[in-house]
Formats: C-alpha cells, structure tokens, sequence
C-alpha cells in the first residue's frame, strides 16, 4: 500500500485512520485520489456535510453513509448522488447490529474489504455494482449463522456468480484461530478470505469471459471435473503428499479454481506488501538472494510491472527478511509459504491476466 501523510501537519497516517494522531484532523481515504485527506467542513450542517480537503479548494466530498457506524473512512465525492463509498455501495447484506458484538465485527470485516477494494481499485480492475445492469456484479453478503426455530443455519464463507458472502465470526480471533488450526492451514486472516474470494469471482470475468480457458487449463487443470466431488474428496482424503512443488497451499489442490483463487490472493498479498515496502524506501541486502545479487532496493512497482519476474525476486528476499523480522518477535512467520516454479508460472499467468485489463481501462496513476 502506498504510504500516506496528513496534509495538515506532515505526518503519517494510515489507511484505516479516521483522524490525525498528531493534529487531529478528520481524515477521509478518496478513492477516485487514491489517497487521505485531511478534511475541514465547509457545510456542516443538513442530512450530507460536505468536507473539503485541506489545500484543495476544488476537492469537495461527503462521508460514506456507513461513516456514521464508525465502520467506515471512505470519502464520495460531493457530486456523486450515491450515499455509500466505492466499497461499501457493493453490501447487499450488513451484519444484524441488535447481536451484541456485531458492530465491533462489521468494523474488522469491513477494514479488510476496504483493503481488498484499495487494491482492485489501484490495478482497474471491474467492480460493477447491481445497479449497473451488468449480467454479474460484484455483491457482498456480511452476516453471520442465523438462529432460527429449528437450530442454527450456518453460512459459509464463499463465492457464488459475483455474490461474496463472508461468514462475521470470523472477525473473532479465537474463532478464526479455532477454524485455523482445525483445518491444519499456516495463515487465516479475513484479508485473505477477501482476496481469496475475490479470485473466483475473476476467474469468471477475466478467464471464463475472457477467453483464457486453454492456457487457465494447461497451467491449473481442467476445471470441468466435479467440483462437488472433488471438493468432497479433499476434505475426505487431504492433499497428496508431493503438493508443494506445484501449489501454494494444499487447499489449492482441492480443484482447479480453489488453486486459481488462492493463487490470486497471494498475488495480491505479494503486490500490496511489496509496495508497502517501496512505499518505505526499504533496501535490502539478502545474501540468500536466488540471483546470488547481494542487495536489492524494493524498487520494483508491483503493480505496473510487465512480467512477474522482477516482482518474484524482490519478494524473495523481502518475505525472508519479514518471516525473520517476526521471529525475532516470538510471532509466527509472516509468510509461510513457498513458491516453486509452477507457483510462479501461476502467478505471472495471474499478473498478466490482471495487467492485460488494467491496460485495456483508464490509464493507472503513477
Ligand atoms: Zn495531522
Ligand atoms: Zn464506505
Ligand atoms: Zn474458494
């Protein structure tokens, strides 16, 4: 991500803060800018307040609606008739707020959507919303196992033809370490299941729609085989014991589109970081660089590179030098995963599938 700072006093600032630390001014992330502003009302009065950005008598916005459940920190522009932000106008279910617990939930589930949206937005990818008539728009179910008179209904966690639906508890560490550590997976968070997610859905658009079946199957496999029965035998059986050398993890081997889909989050886990890190100035010097190079500048702009290849080596040495970093704090690696080859013939098939459409759309921002 990139790195931002208050236009007020010159500080840093994050992506999920809703004021300064230093100064105290209101801040406010603008899609359409790609960035924080540190905001001031010019009309702070009636059912919309307009904000204006601080050195920027042109910019004018609004809060995002769901500002006012403290679950959000996007900025719409004030002639955008739309109430909700980029990323929340896609809800088609938010968490029930009278369970006791919900608020703090939707707050977590909604930080890692807007994560997620962050990047979609930087590579121009599609995100169409139902009231754009598309045949399959993107949507997001936020709720959590209902109760009802015959028992708990349980929701799962998935994707089906453009609706996201991510099951709330997860938002509760203990759950999620609970799933965690029940299903023997390295890494659970709800950023993943997001960028997890997401993949199936541009496995539709860019692949299936996009004609890139052949190559989709000569590099992950045909995904005509059952999904149901295969799904069913990984759960039954686990994955074969050589599945390392040809899949991030071993739910990939489950079915040719959960490798898509976990492939394409750590697509984007590895660009998101990586730019964090040139965002940063960060240089390194890894002597256990593949290339035998002893140091590399974190120079590499992920997300306007032409091939993956300088995008890999960089992270290399970057997800070595993290995994230490948080060793050295007694925490768990950072990134436990390793990539083979055919992981990287996936992920530069991912790339260019992605950069392919970015080129295509509006011209990106530097
Ligand atoms: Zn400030
Ligand atoms: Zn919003
Ligand atoms: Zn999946």
């Amino acid at each position: 991500m990139k790195h931002f700072i208050c236009q007020n006093c010159g500080s840093t600032v994050f992506f999920r803060n809703s004021s300064c630390v230093s100064c105290g001014s209101k801040l406010g992330y603008s899609p359409d800018h790609e960035n924080m502003f540190a905001v001031h009302p010019i009309e702070p009065e009636g059912e919309r307040p307009v904000w204006r950005a601080a050195g920027d008598a042109s910019s004018n916005f609004h809060f995002c609606a769901n500002a006012a459940h403290g679950v959000c920190n996007w900025l719409v522009r004030a002639d955008d008739d739309q109430p909700m932000c980029r990323s929340c106008r896609h809800n088609h279910l938010a968490p029930d707020l009278s369970i006791p617990g919900n608020l703090m939930r939707w707050q977590r589930v909604e930080q890692a959507k807007q994560h997620l949206f962050y990047s979609l937005i930087r590579w121009r990818l599609p995100t169409p919303t139902q009231a754009e008539g598309v045949a399959e728009p993107l949507v997001f179910d936020l709720v959590g196992d209902v109760q009802t008179e015959n028992g708990v209904k349980r929701i799962y966690t998935g994707h089906d033809s453009g609706l996201i639906t991510i099951n709330i508890a997860e938002a509760d560490d203990d759950e999620r370490e609970r799933r965690r550590l029940g299903l023997g997976e390295p890494y659970r968070t709800l950023l993943g299941h997001f960028r997890h997610e997401i993949g199936h859905y541009y496995w539709d658009i860019l692949v299936r729609d996009g004609n890139m079946l052949d190559a989709f199957r000569s590099l992950f496999g045909d995904e005509r085989i059952d999904y149901g029965a295969a799904l069913q035998r990984y759960h039954s059986q686990g994955a074969p014991p050589e599945w390392p050398g040809a899949f991030i993890s071993a739910y990939a081997t489950a079915h040719p589109w959960e490798d898509f889909a976990e492939s394409f989050a750590h697509h984007m886990h590895i660009v998101d970081t990586l730019e964090t890190a040139h965002a940063l100035g960060l240089s390194l010097d890894v002597r256990a660089a593949r290339d035998g190079s002893l140091k590399t500048d974190v120079a590499v702009d992920a997300y306007h590179a032409d091939t993956f290849d300088a995008v890999i080596a960089a992270w290399a040495q970057v997800s070595v030098a993290l995994n230490s970093l948080t060793r050295s704090l007694g925490q768990q690696d950072a990134y436990p995963f390793v990539l083979s080859r055919t992981i990287e013939q996936k992920l530069d098939f991912i790339h260019r599938l992605i950069r392919a459409q970015q080129v295509d759309a509006a011209p990106a921002s530097a």
